[in-house]
């Protein structure tokens, strides 16, 4: 059976129609309300992949936030490909900024619109239905290939990390994270480290100033170090053609740290929150060791002043896979295959699940899916349909290349 035999059971308007349906079930995560979890939307998914006879498992990660992946294949015999998609989604915003209902999956112009029809609702359905006609089309594998639909890649990343320690995870070979990236071929991803920088001082009277140590003083020191801080991630870190260089920027600023703000009181404790961004290079320890001399120099400026910090949900460093990697090849073949022309590579400027797939299972993963890079958490957020139908053959094609008898 050729690819393009299973390439031509792909169908437009059930393509459209599932995304359609991912959109408008809303799965906008707010802590604290136990009905705004991804639940309905994994519903859904798990349904309809079970209806075209997948081997589903659910892993329930959090109360009412559960994993669907769905398998055709048999692992035993050879690799297990994951073409990875998130459910969750993040706000929508004031509903009255949108021209179209953010829960509508309007279709308008060969676009559609909605929350996370491009992140990533959209690269979730191309996967489901690029596998689903692998399965209808009975093309024999030599492998298994998975659908994974998880939760809270827009917080913490609990569904990817969860993965990573079921045994399904462990099985994992490579991956596709099927991210808004315009169908370009990433093959790195910016990491990321929120280094949360708590400053002690002593509290005081402020019309006394002299009788304490403002902490707040220090977060000014601390914003001034930050384009030196940056200059050496930049000397440290890898150019690279297809990822903006790393940048560090102050994101979160909060003083007092706990108690009610007062205008004539020095609090004693100030955080300054930096966002710091990287390419691939430097490790967990090198990075650390360049924000600690930022904090000393703060220290040095300001007498008095103690500076700790701590990273946020950990390190998620710069990944990278090189073009020789098997899953690579078959992407490449897959876009020939698809589109007639050669792949465009691109960089991810963010870090996505695949991050926390590449440094905890090591395994290879190159992002790729449907969706304009800029458009993810804007209003009116919309996927071309052109580009979600070009995902979905790129998926069926790059699967059955990986997974080849
Ligand atoms: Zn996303």
């Amino acid at each position: 059976m050729s690819v393009s035999d299973v390439l031509s059971r792909i169908d437009r308007d059930e393509l459209i129609a599932l995304t359609r349906d991912l959109v408008r079930i809303p799965s906008v995560v707010r802590p604290g309300d136990p009905e705004a979890t991804e639940a309905a939307v994994a519903a859904h998914v798990e349904r309809w992949l079970r209806a075209e006879g997948f081997a589903v498992e659910v892993h329930e990660v959090a109360p009412g936030r559960p994993n669907v992946l769905g398998a055709i294949g048999d692992g035993r015999g050879g690799p297990t490909l994951l073409l990875e998609g998130h459910t969750d989604v993040v706000t929508e915003g004031d509903a009255r900024e949108w021209t179209h209902p953010p829960f509508g999956g309007d279709v308008v112009d060969g676009r559609l619109y909605g929350r996370g029809s491009a992140d990533m609702k959209g690269g979730l359905a191309a996967a489901m239905v690029a596998a689903a006609a692998i399965a209808r089309a009975g093309a024999p594998l030599g492998g298994r290939l998975v659908v994974g639909a998880l939760v809270d890649e827009e917080g913490d990343m609990l569904g990817a990390r969860h993965l990573c320690t079921s045994v399904l995870g462990r099985e994992l070979s490579a991956a596709i994270i099927c991210e808004p990236e315009q169908n370009e071929l990433c093959l790195e991803q910016r990491g990321v480290v929120w280094a949360r920088v708590t400053v002690r001082g002593r509290m005081a009277h402020g019309a006394m100033p002299e009788a304490g140590v403002n902490p707040i003083s220090a977060v000014g020191a601390l914003i001034r170090e930050a384009p030196a801080l940056e200059r050496r991630l930049r000397r440290l870190c890898r150019r690279t053609p297809h990822l903006r260089p790393p940048t560090v920027t102050p994101t979160i600023a909060q003083a007092p740290v706990q108690g009610v703000p007062q205008s004539n009181v020095i609090p004693s404790a100030a955080q300054l929150t930096l966002d710091v961004r990287l390419t691939p290079g430097p490790d967990a320890d090198a990075v650390a060791k360049e924000i600690d001399v930022a904090c000393q120099r703060v220290m040095d400026a300001c007498p008095g002043a103690t500076v700790q910090w701590q990273p946020v949900n950990g390190y998620r460093l710069a990944t990278r896979v090189e073009r020789g990697e098997p899953l690579v090849r078959a992407m490449v073949r897959g876009v020939r295959q698809v589109t007639g022309r050669a792949p465009r590579f691109g960089g991810v400027p963010g870090s996505t699940d695949g991050t926390i797939l590449r440094t905890t299972l090591g395994i290879p993963i190159v992002t790729c899916g449907p969706g304009d890079r800029l458009i993810p958490h804007q209003v009116d957020e919309h996927v071309e349909i052109d580009q979600l139908l070009e995902a979905a053959r790129i998926y069926t094609a790059s699967a059955l290349n990986f997974l080849e008898v």
